[in-house]
């Protein structure tokens, strides 16, 4: 199975040299030439395996330069730090609401699903294609994914990861897990900026052929952690599978039934996750894009045209404040018939005016295969306590303005069918909001300090790893200009 660039079809690359490189040198996103074909019993097979079995199973079908015994030996690895007996278990809310508990890893969001994977697939990636430079991973993050590669990539041989977060936009836990990060090969800097400026500065430095040029004599390579790295995605479409797996496992749906499947989203990556898999022949009806007050998305899917030039606001689930969402570019290289020429004109469009607009025969494929919807701030916050006290189900912001997104949809619709709504981050890492939802009195910027109080109110432990950061030294307080961000890297590099 080869992989292509969104922007240049005719650059075809195996999927270990697509997850080396991150993101092509034209900056395109690498993507499946075609889907593996699956018979209807191959989702069937894996209703009786372990999560860890079932993702080298899927894995193997997108990695053919990769044998299924290294996956699961990945897999075995990868999984074997998160807390419970699954690593990403489907809890019932009630009859047909379930969600899939996506944050029982060590950083305790999402990401982990995919960064705790990563370093396996991108070492062995190097491997097989004879690198001898050392990898230096650049991230940009709105807050959980910087923190998931500082732990997944940390002392990692033949790798150096640097992260950029935006001052002041992500949550205070969030800040000290990055700053507290522990490791040789580390390094963490702030932004004055926002997300969306951390992420082009990123790429900016991806594709500055002169420092390229500079680091490559210096022993170093430019590779990519951010949802535009294949091998984040693809992690991703396992527990998807998994979660309709279990639904099946434990008598919840019959095998076959369809399911609505509703992801808060923010770049696009993880709902693209899901969109693959019913592209592969998962029985998906509807996937329901969740935003917060940047629906930019929401937007998008409802009109067909996509404008990012409108306010930013900093919202309580900072993870998806993002105006450019990188994935998207994935599904528009699909729906377009695999359209480089299209997706670079959109891609022009996007960068220079800001916004672009679909064909109509894209926005009808649209239209069959999504629904969009956006919850504030408020009504966010009156999710999480409603949640909490009729439900007795404690969620973090992310996850509630995906409930409550799917909530209008099937109200508004009457759509009955089954849901699998992803669940992204334990509500501690947002300690401070969620207290304040349940209508608690909380100081500005306090963190660590909260948990007491949230595990009193809500009956609930804090998750090891979080309640370990209350002892562990800041390393780093660095923050630059957005122009500055390139001798930043030449600093942490030195
Ligand atoms: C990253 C993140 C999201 C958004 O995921 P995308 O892949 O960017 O769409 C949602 N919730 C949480 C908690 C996250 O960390």
């Amino acid at each position: 199975m080869k992989y292509v660039s969104t922007r240049n079809a005719e650059n075809k690359v195996t999927a270990s040299l697509a997850i080396a490189e991150g993101l092509s040198k034209e900056g395109g996103l690498y993507t499946p030439v075609s889907l593996p074909v699956v018979g209807d019993d191959f989702f069937r097979s894996l209703i009786d395996l372990s999560y860890q079995e079932r993702a080298a199973k899927i894995m193997k079908l997108f990695l053919d330069d990769f044998t299924e015994e290294e996956l699961a030996e990945y897999a075995s690895k990868a999984y074997a730090g998160f807390d419970g007996p699954a690593p990403a278990p489907v809890r019932m809310l009630r009859d047909g609401v379930h969600f899939l508990e996506l944050w029982h890893g060590p950083t305790c969001a999402f990401k982990d699903m995919a960064l705790q994977m990563l370093p396996y697939l991108l070492t062995a990636s190097l491997r097989k294609n004879g690198e001898q430079k050392q990898v230096c991973i650049l991230v940009a993050t709105s807050g959980d994914t910087g923190k998931a590669a500082l732990e997944g990539f940390r002392d990692v041989d033949q790798t150096r990861i640097l992260v950029f977060f935006p001052d002041h936009g992500v949550s205070a836990v969030q800040q000290l897990q990055m700053t507290t990060q522990r490791g040789k090969n580390v390094g963490v800097c702030a932004v004055k900026g926002n997300f969306d400026d951390a992420q082009t500065g990123v790429k900016a430095i991806f594709s500055d052929a002169e420092l390229r040029e500079k680091l490559s004599r210096k022993g170093f390579f430019f590779s990519s952690a951010n949802s535009i790295n294949w091998g984040r995605v693809l992690p991703q479409l396992v527990y998807y599978i998994s979660g309709y797996c279990d639904l099946v496992r434990d008598g919840r749906i019959a095998y076959g039934d369809r399911i609505n499947v509703c992801v808060p989203t923010g770049n696009f990556g993880n709902i693209l996750s899901a969109y693959f898999t019913k592209q592969m022949g998962l029985p998906i009806a509807k996937l329901i894009c969740a935003s917060n007050k940047n629906c930019v998305l929401t937007d998008f899917l409802n009109t067909g045209t996509y404008n990012r030039c409108r306010d930013f606001y900093t919202t309580m689930s900072p993870s998806m404040d993002i105006l450019i969402s990188s994935n998207l570019e994935r599904l528009l290289f699909e729906l377009s018939g695999q359209d480089d020429g299209y997706v670079r004109d959109l891609m022009e469009q996007l960068k220079t005016k800001g916004t672009y607009t679909v064909t109509p025969a894209i926005k009808k494929a649209l239209d069959d295969d999504f629904a969009a919807g956006f919850c504030d701030d408020e009504k966010t916050a009156v999710i999480i306590r409603d949640t909490f006290e009729k439900e007795n189900y404690l969620i973090d912001p992310h996850t509630a303005v995906g409930y409550g997104v799917w909530k209008e949809y099937a109200e508004k619709t009457g759509d009955k069918t089954p849901v699998l709504i992803a669940s992204t981050a334990s509500p501690y890492k947002f300690c401070d909001n969620v207290l304040r939802s349940l209508g608690e009195t909380v100081p500005e910027n306090a963190s660590v300090e909260l948990f007491g109080q949230l595990e009193k109110r809500t009956g609930t432990v804090a998750p090891t790893p979080l309640r370990e950061l209350a002892g562990l030294p800041v390393r780093f307080t660095r923050s630059v200009e957005k122009e500055e961000m390139i001798s930043a890297v030449s600093d942490m590099l030195n």
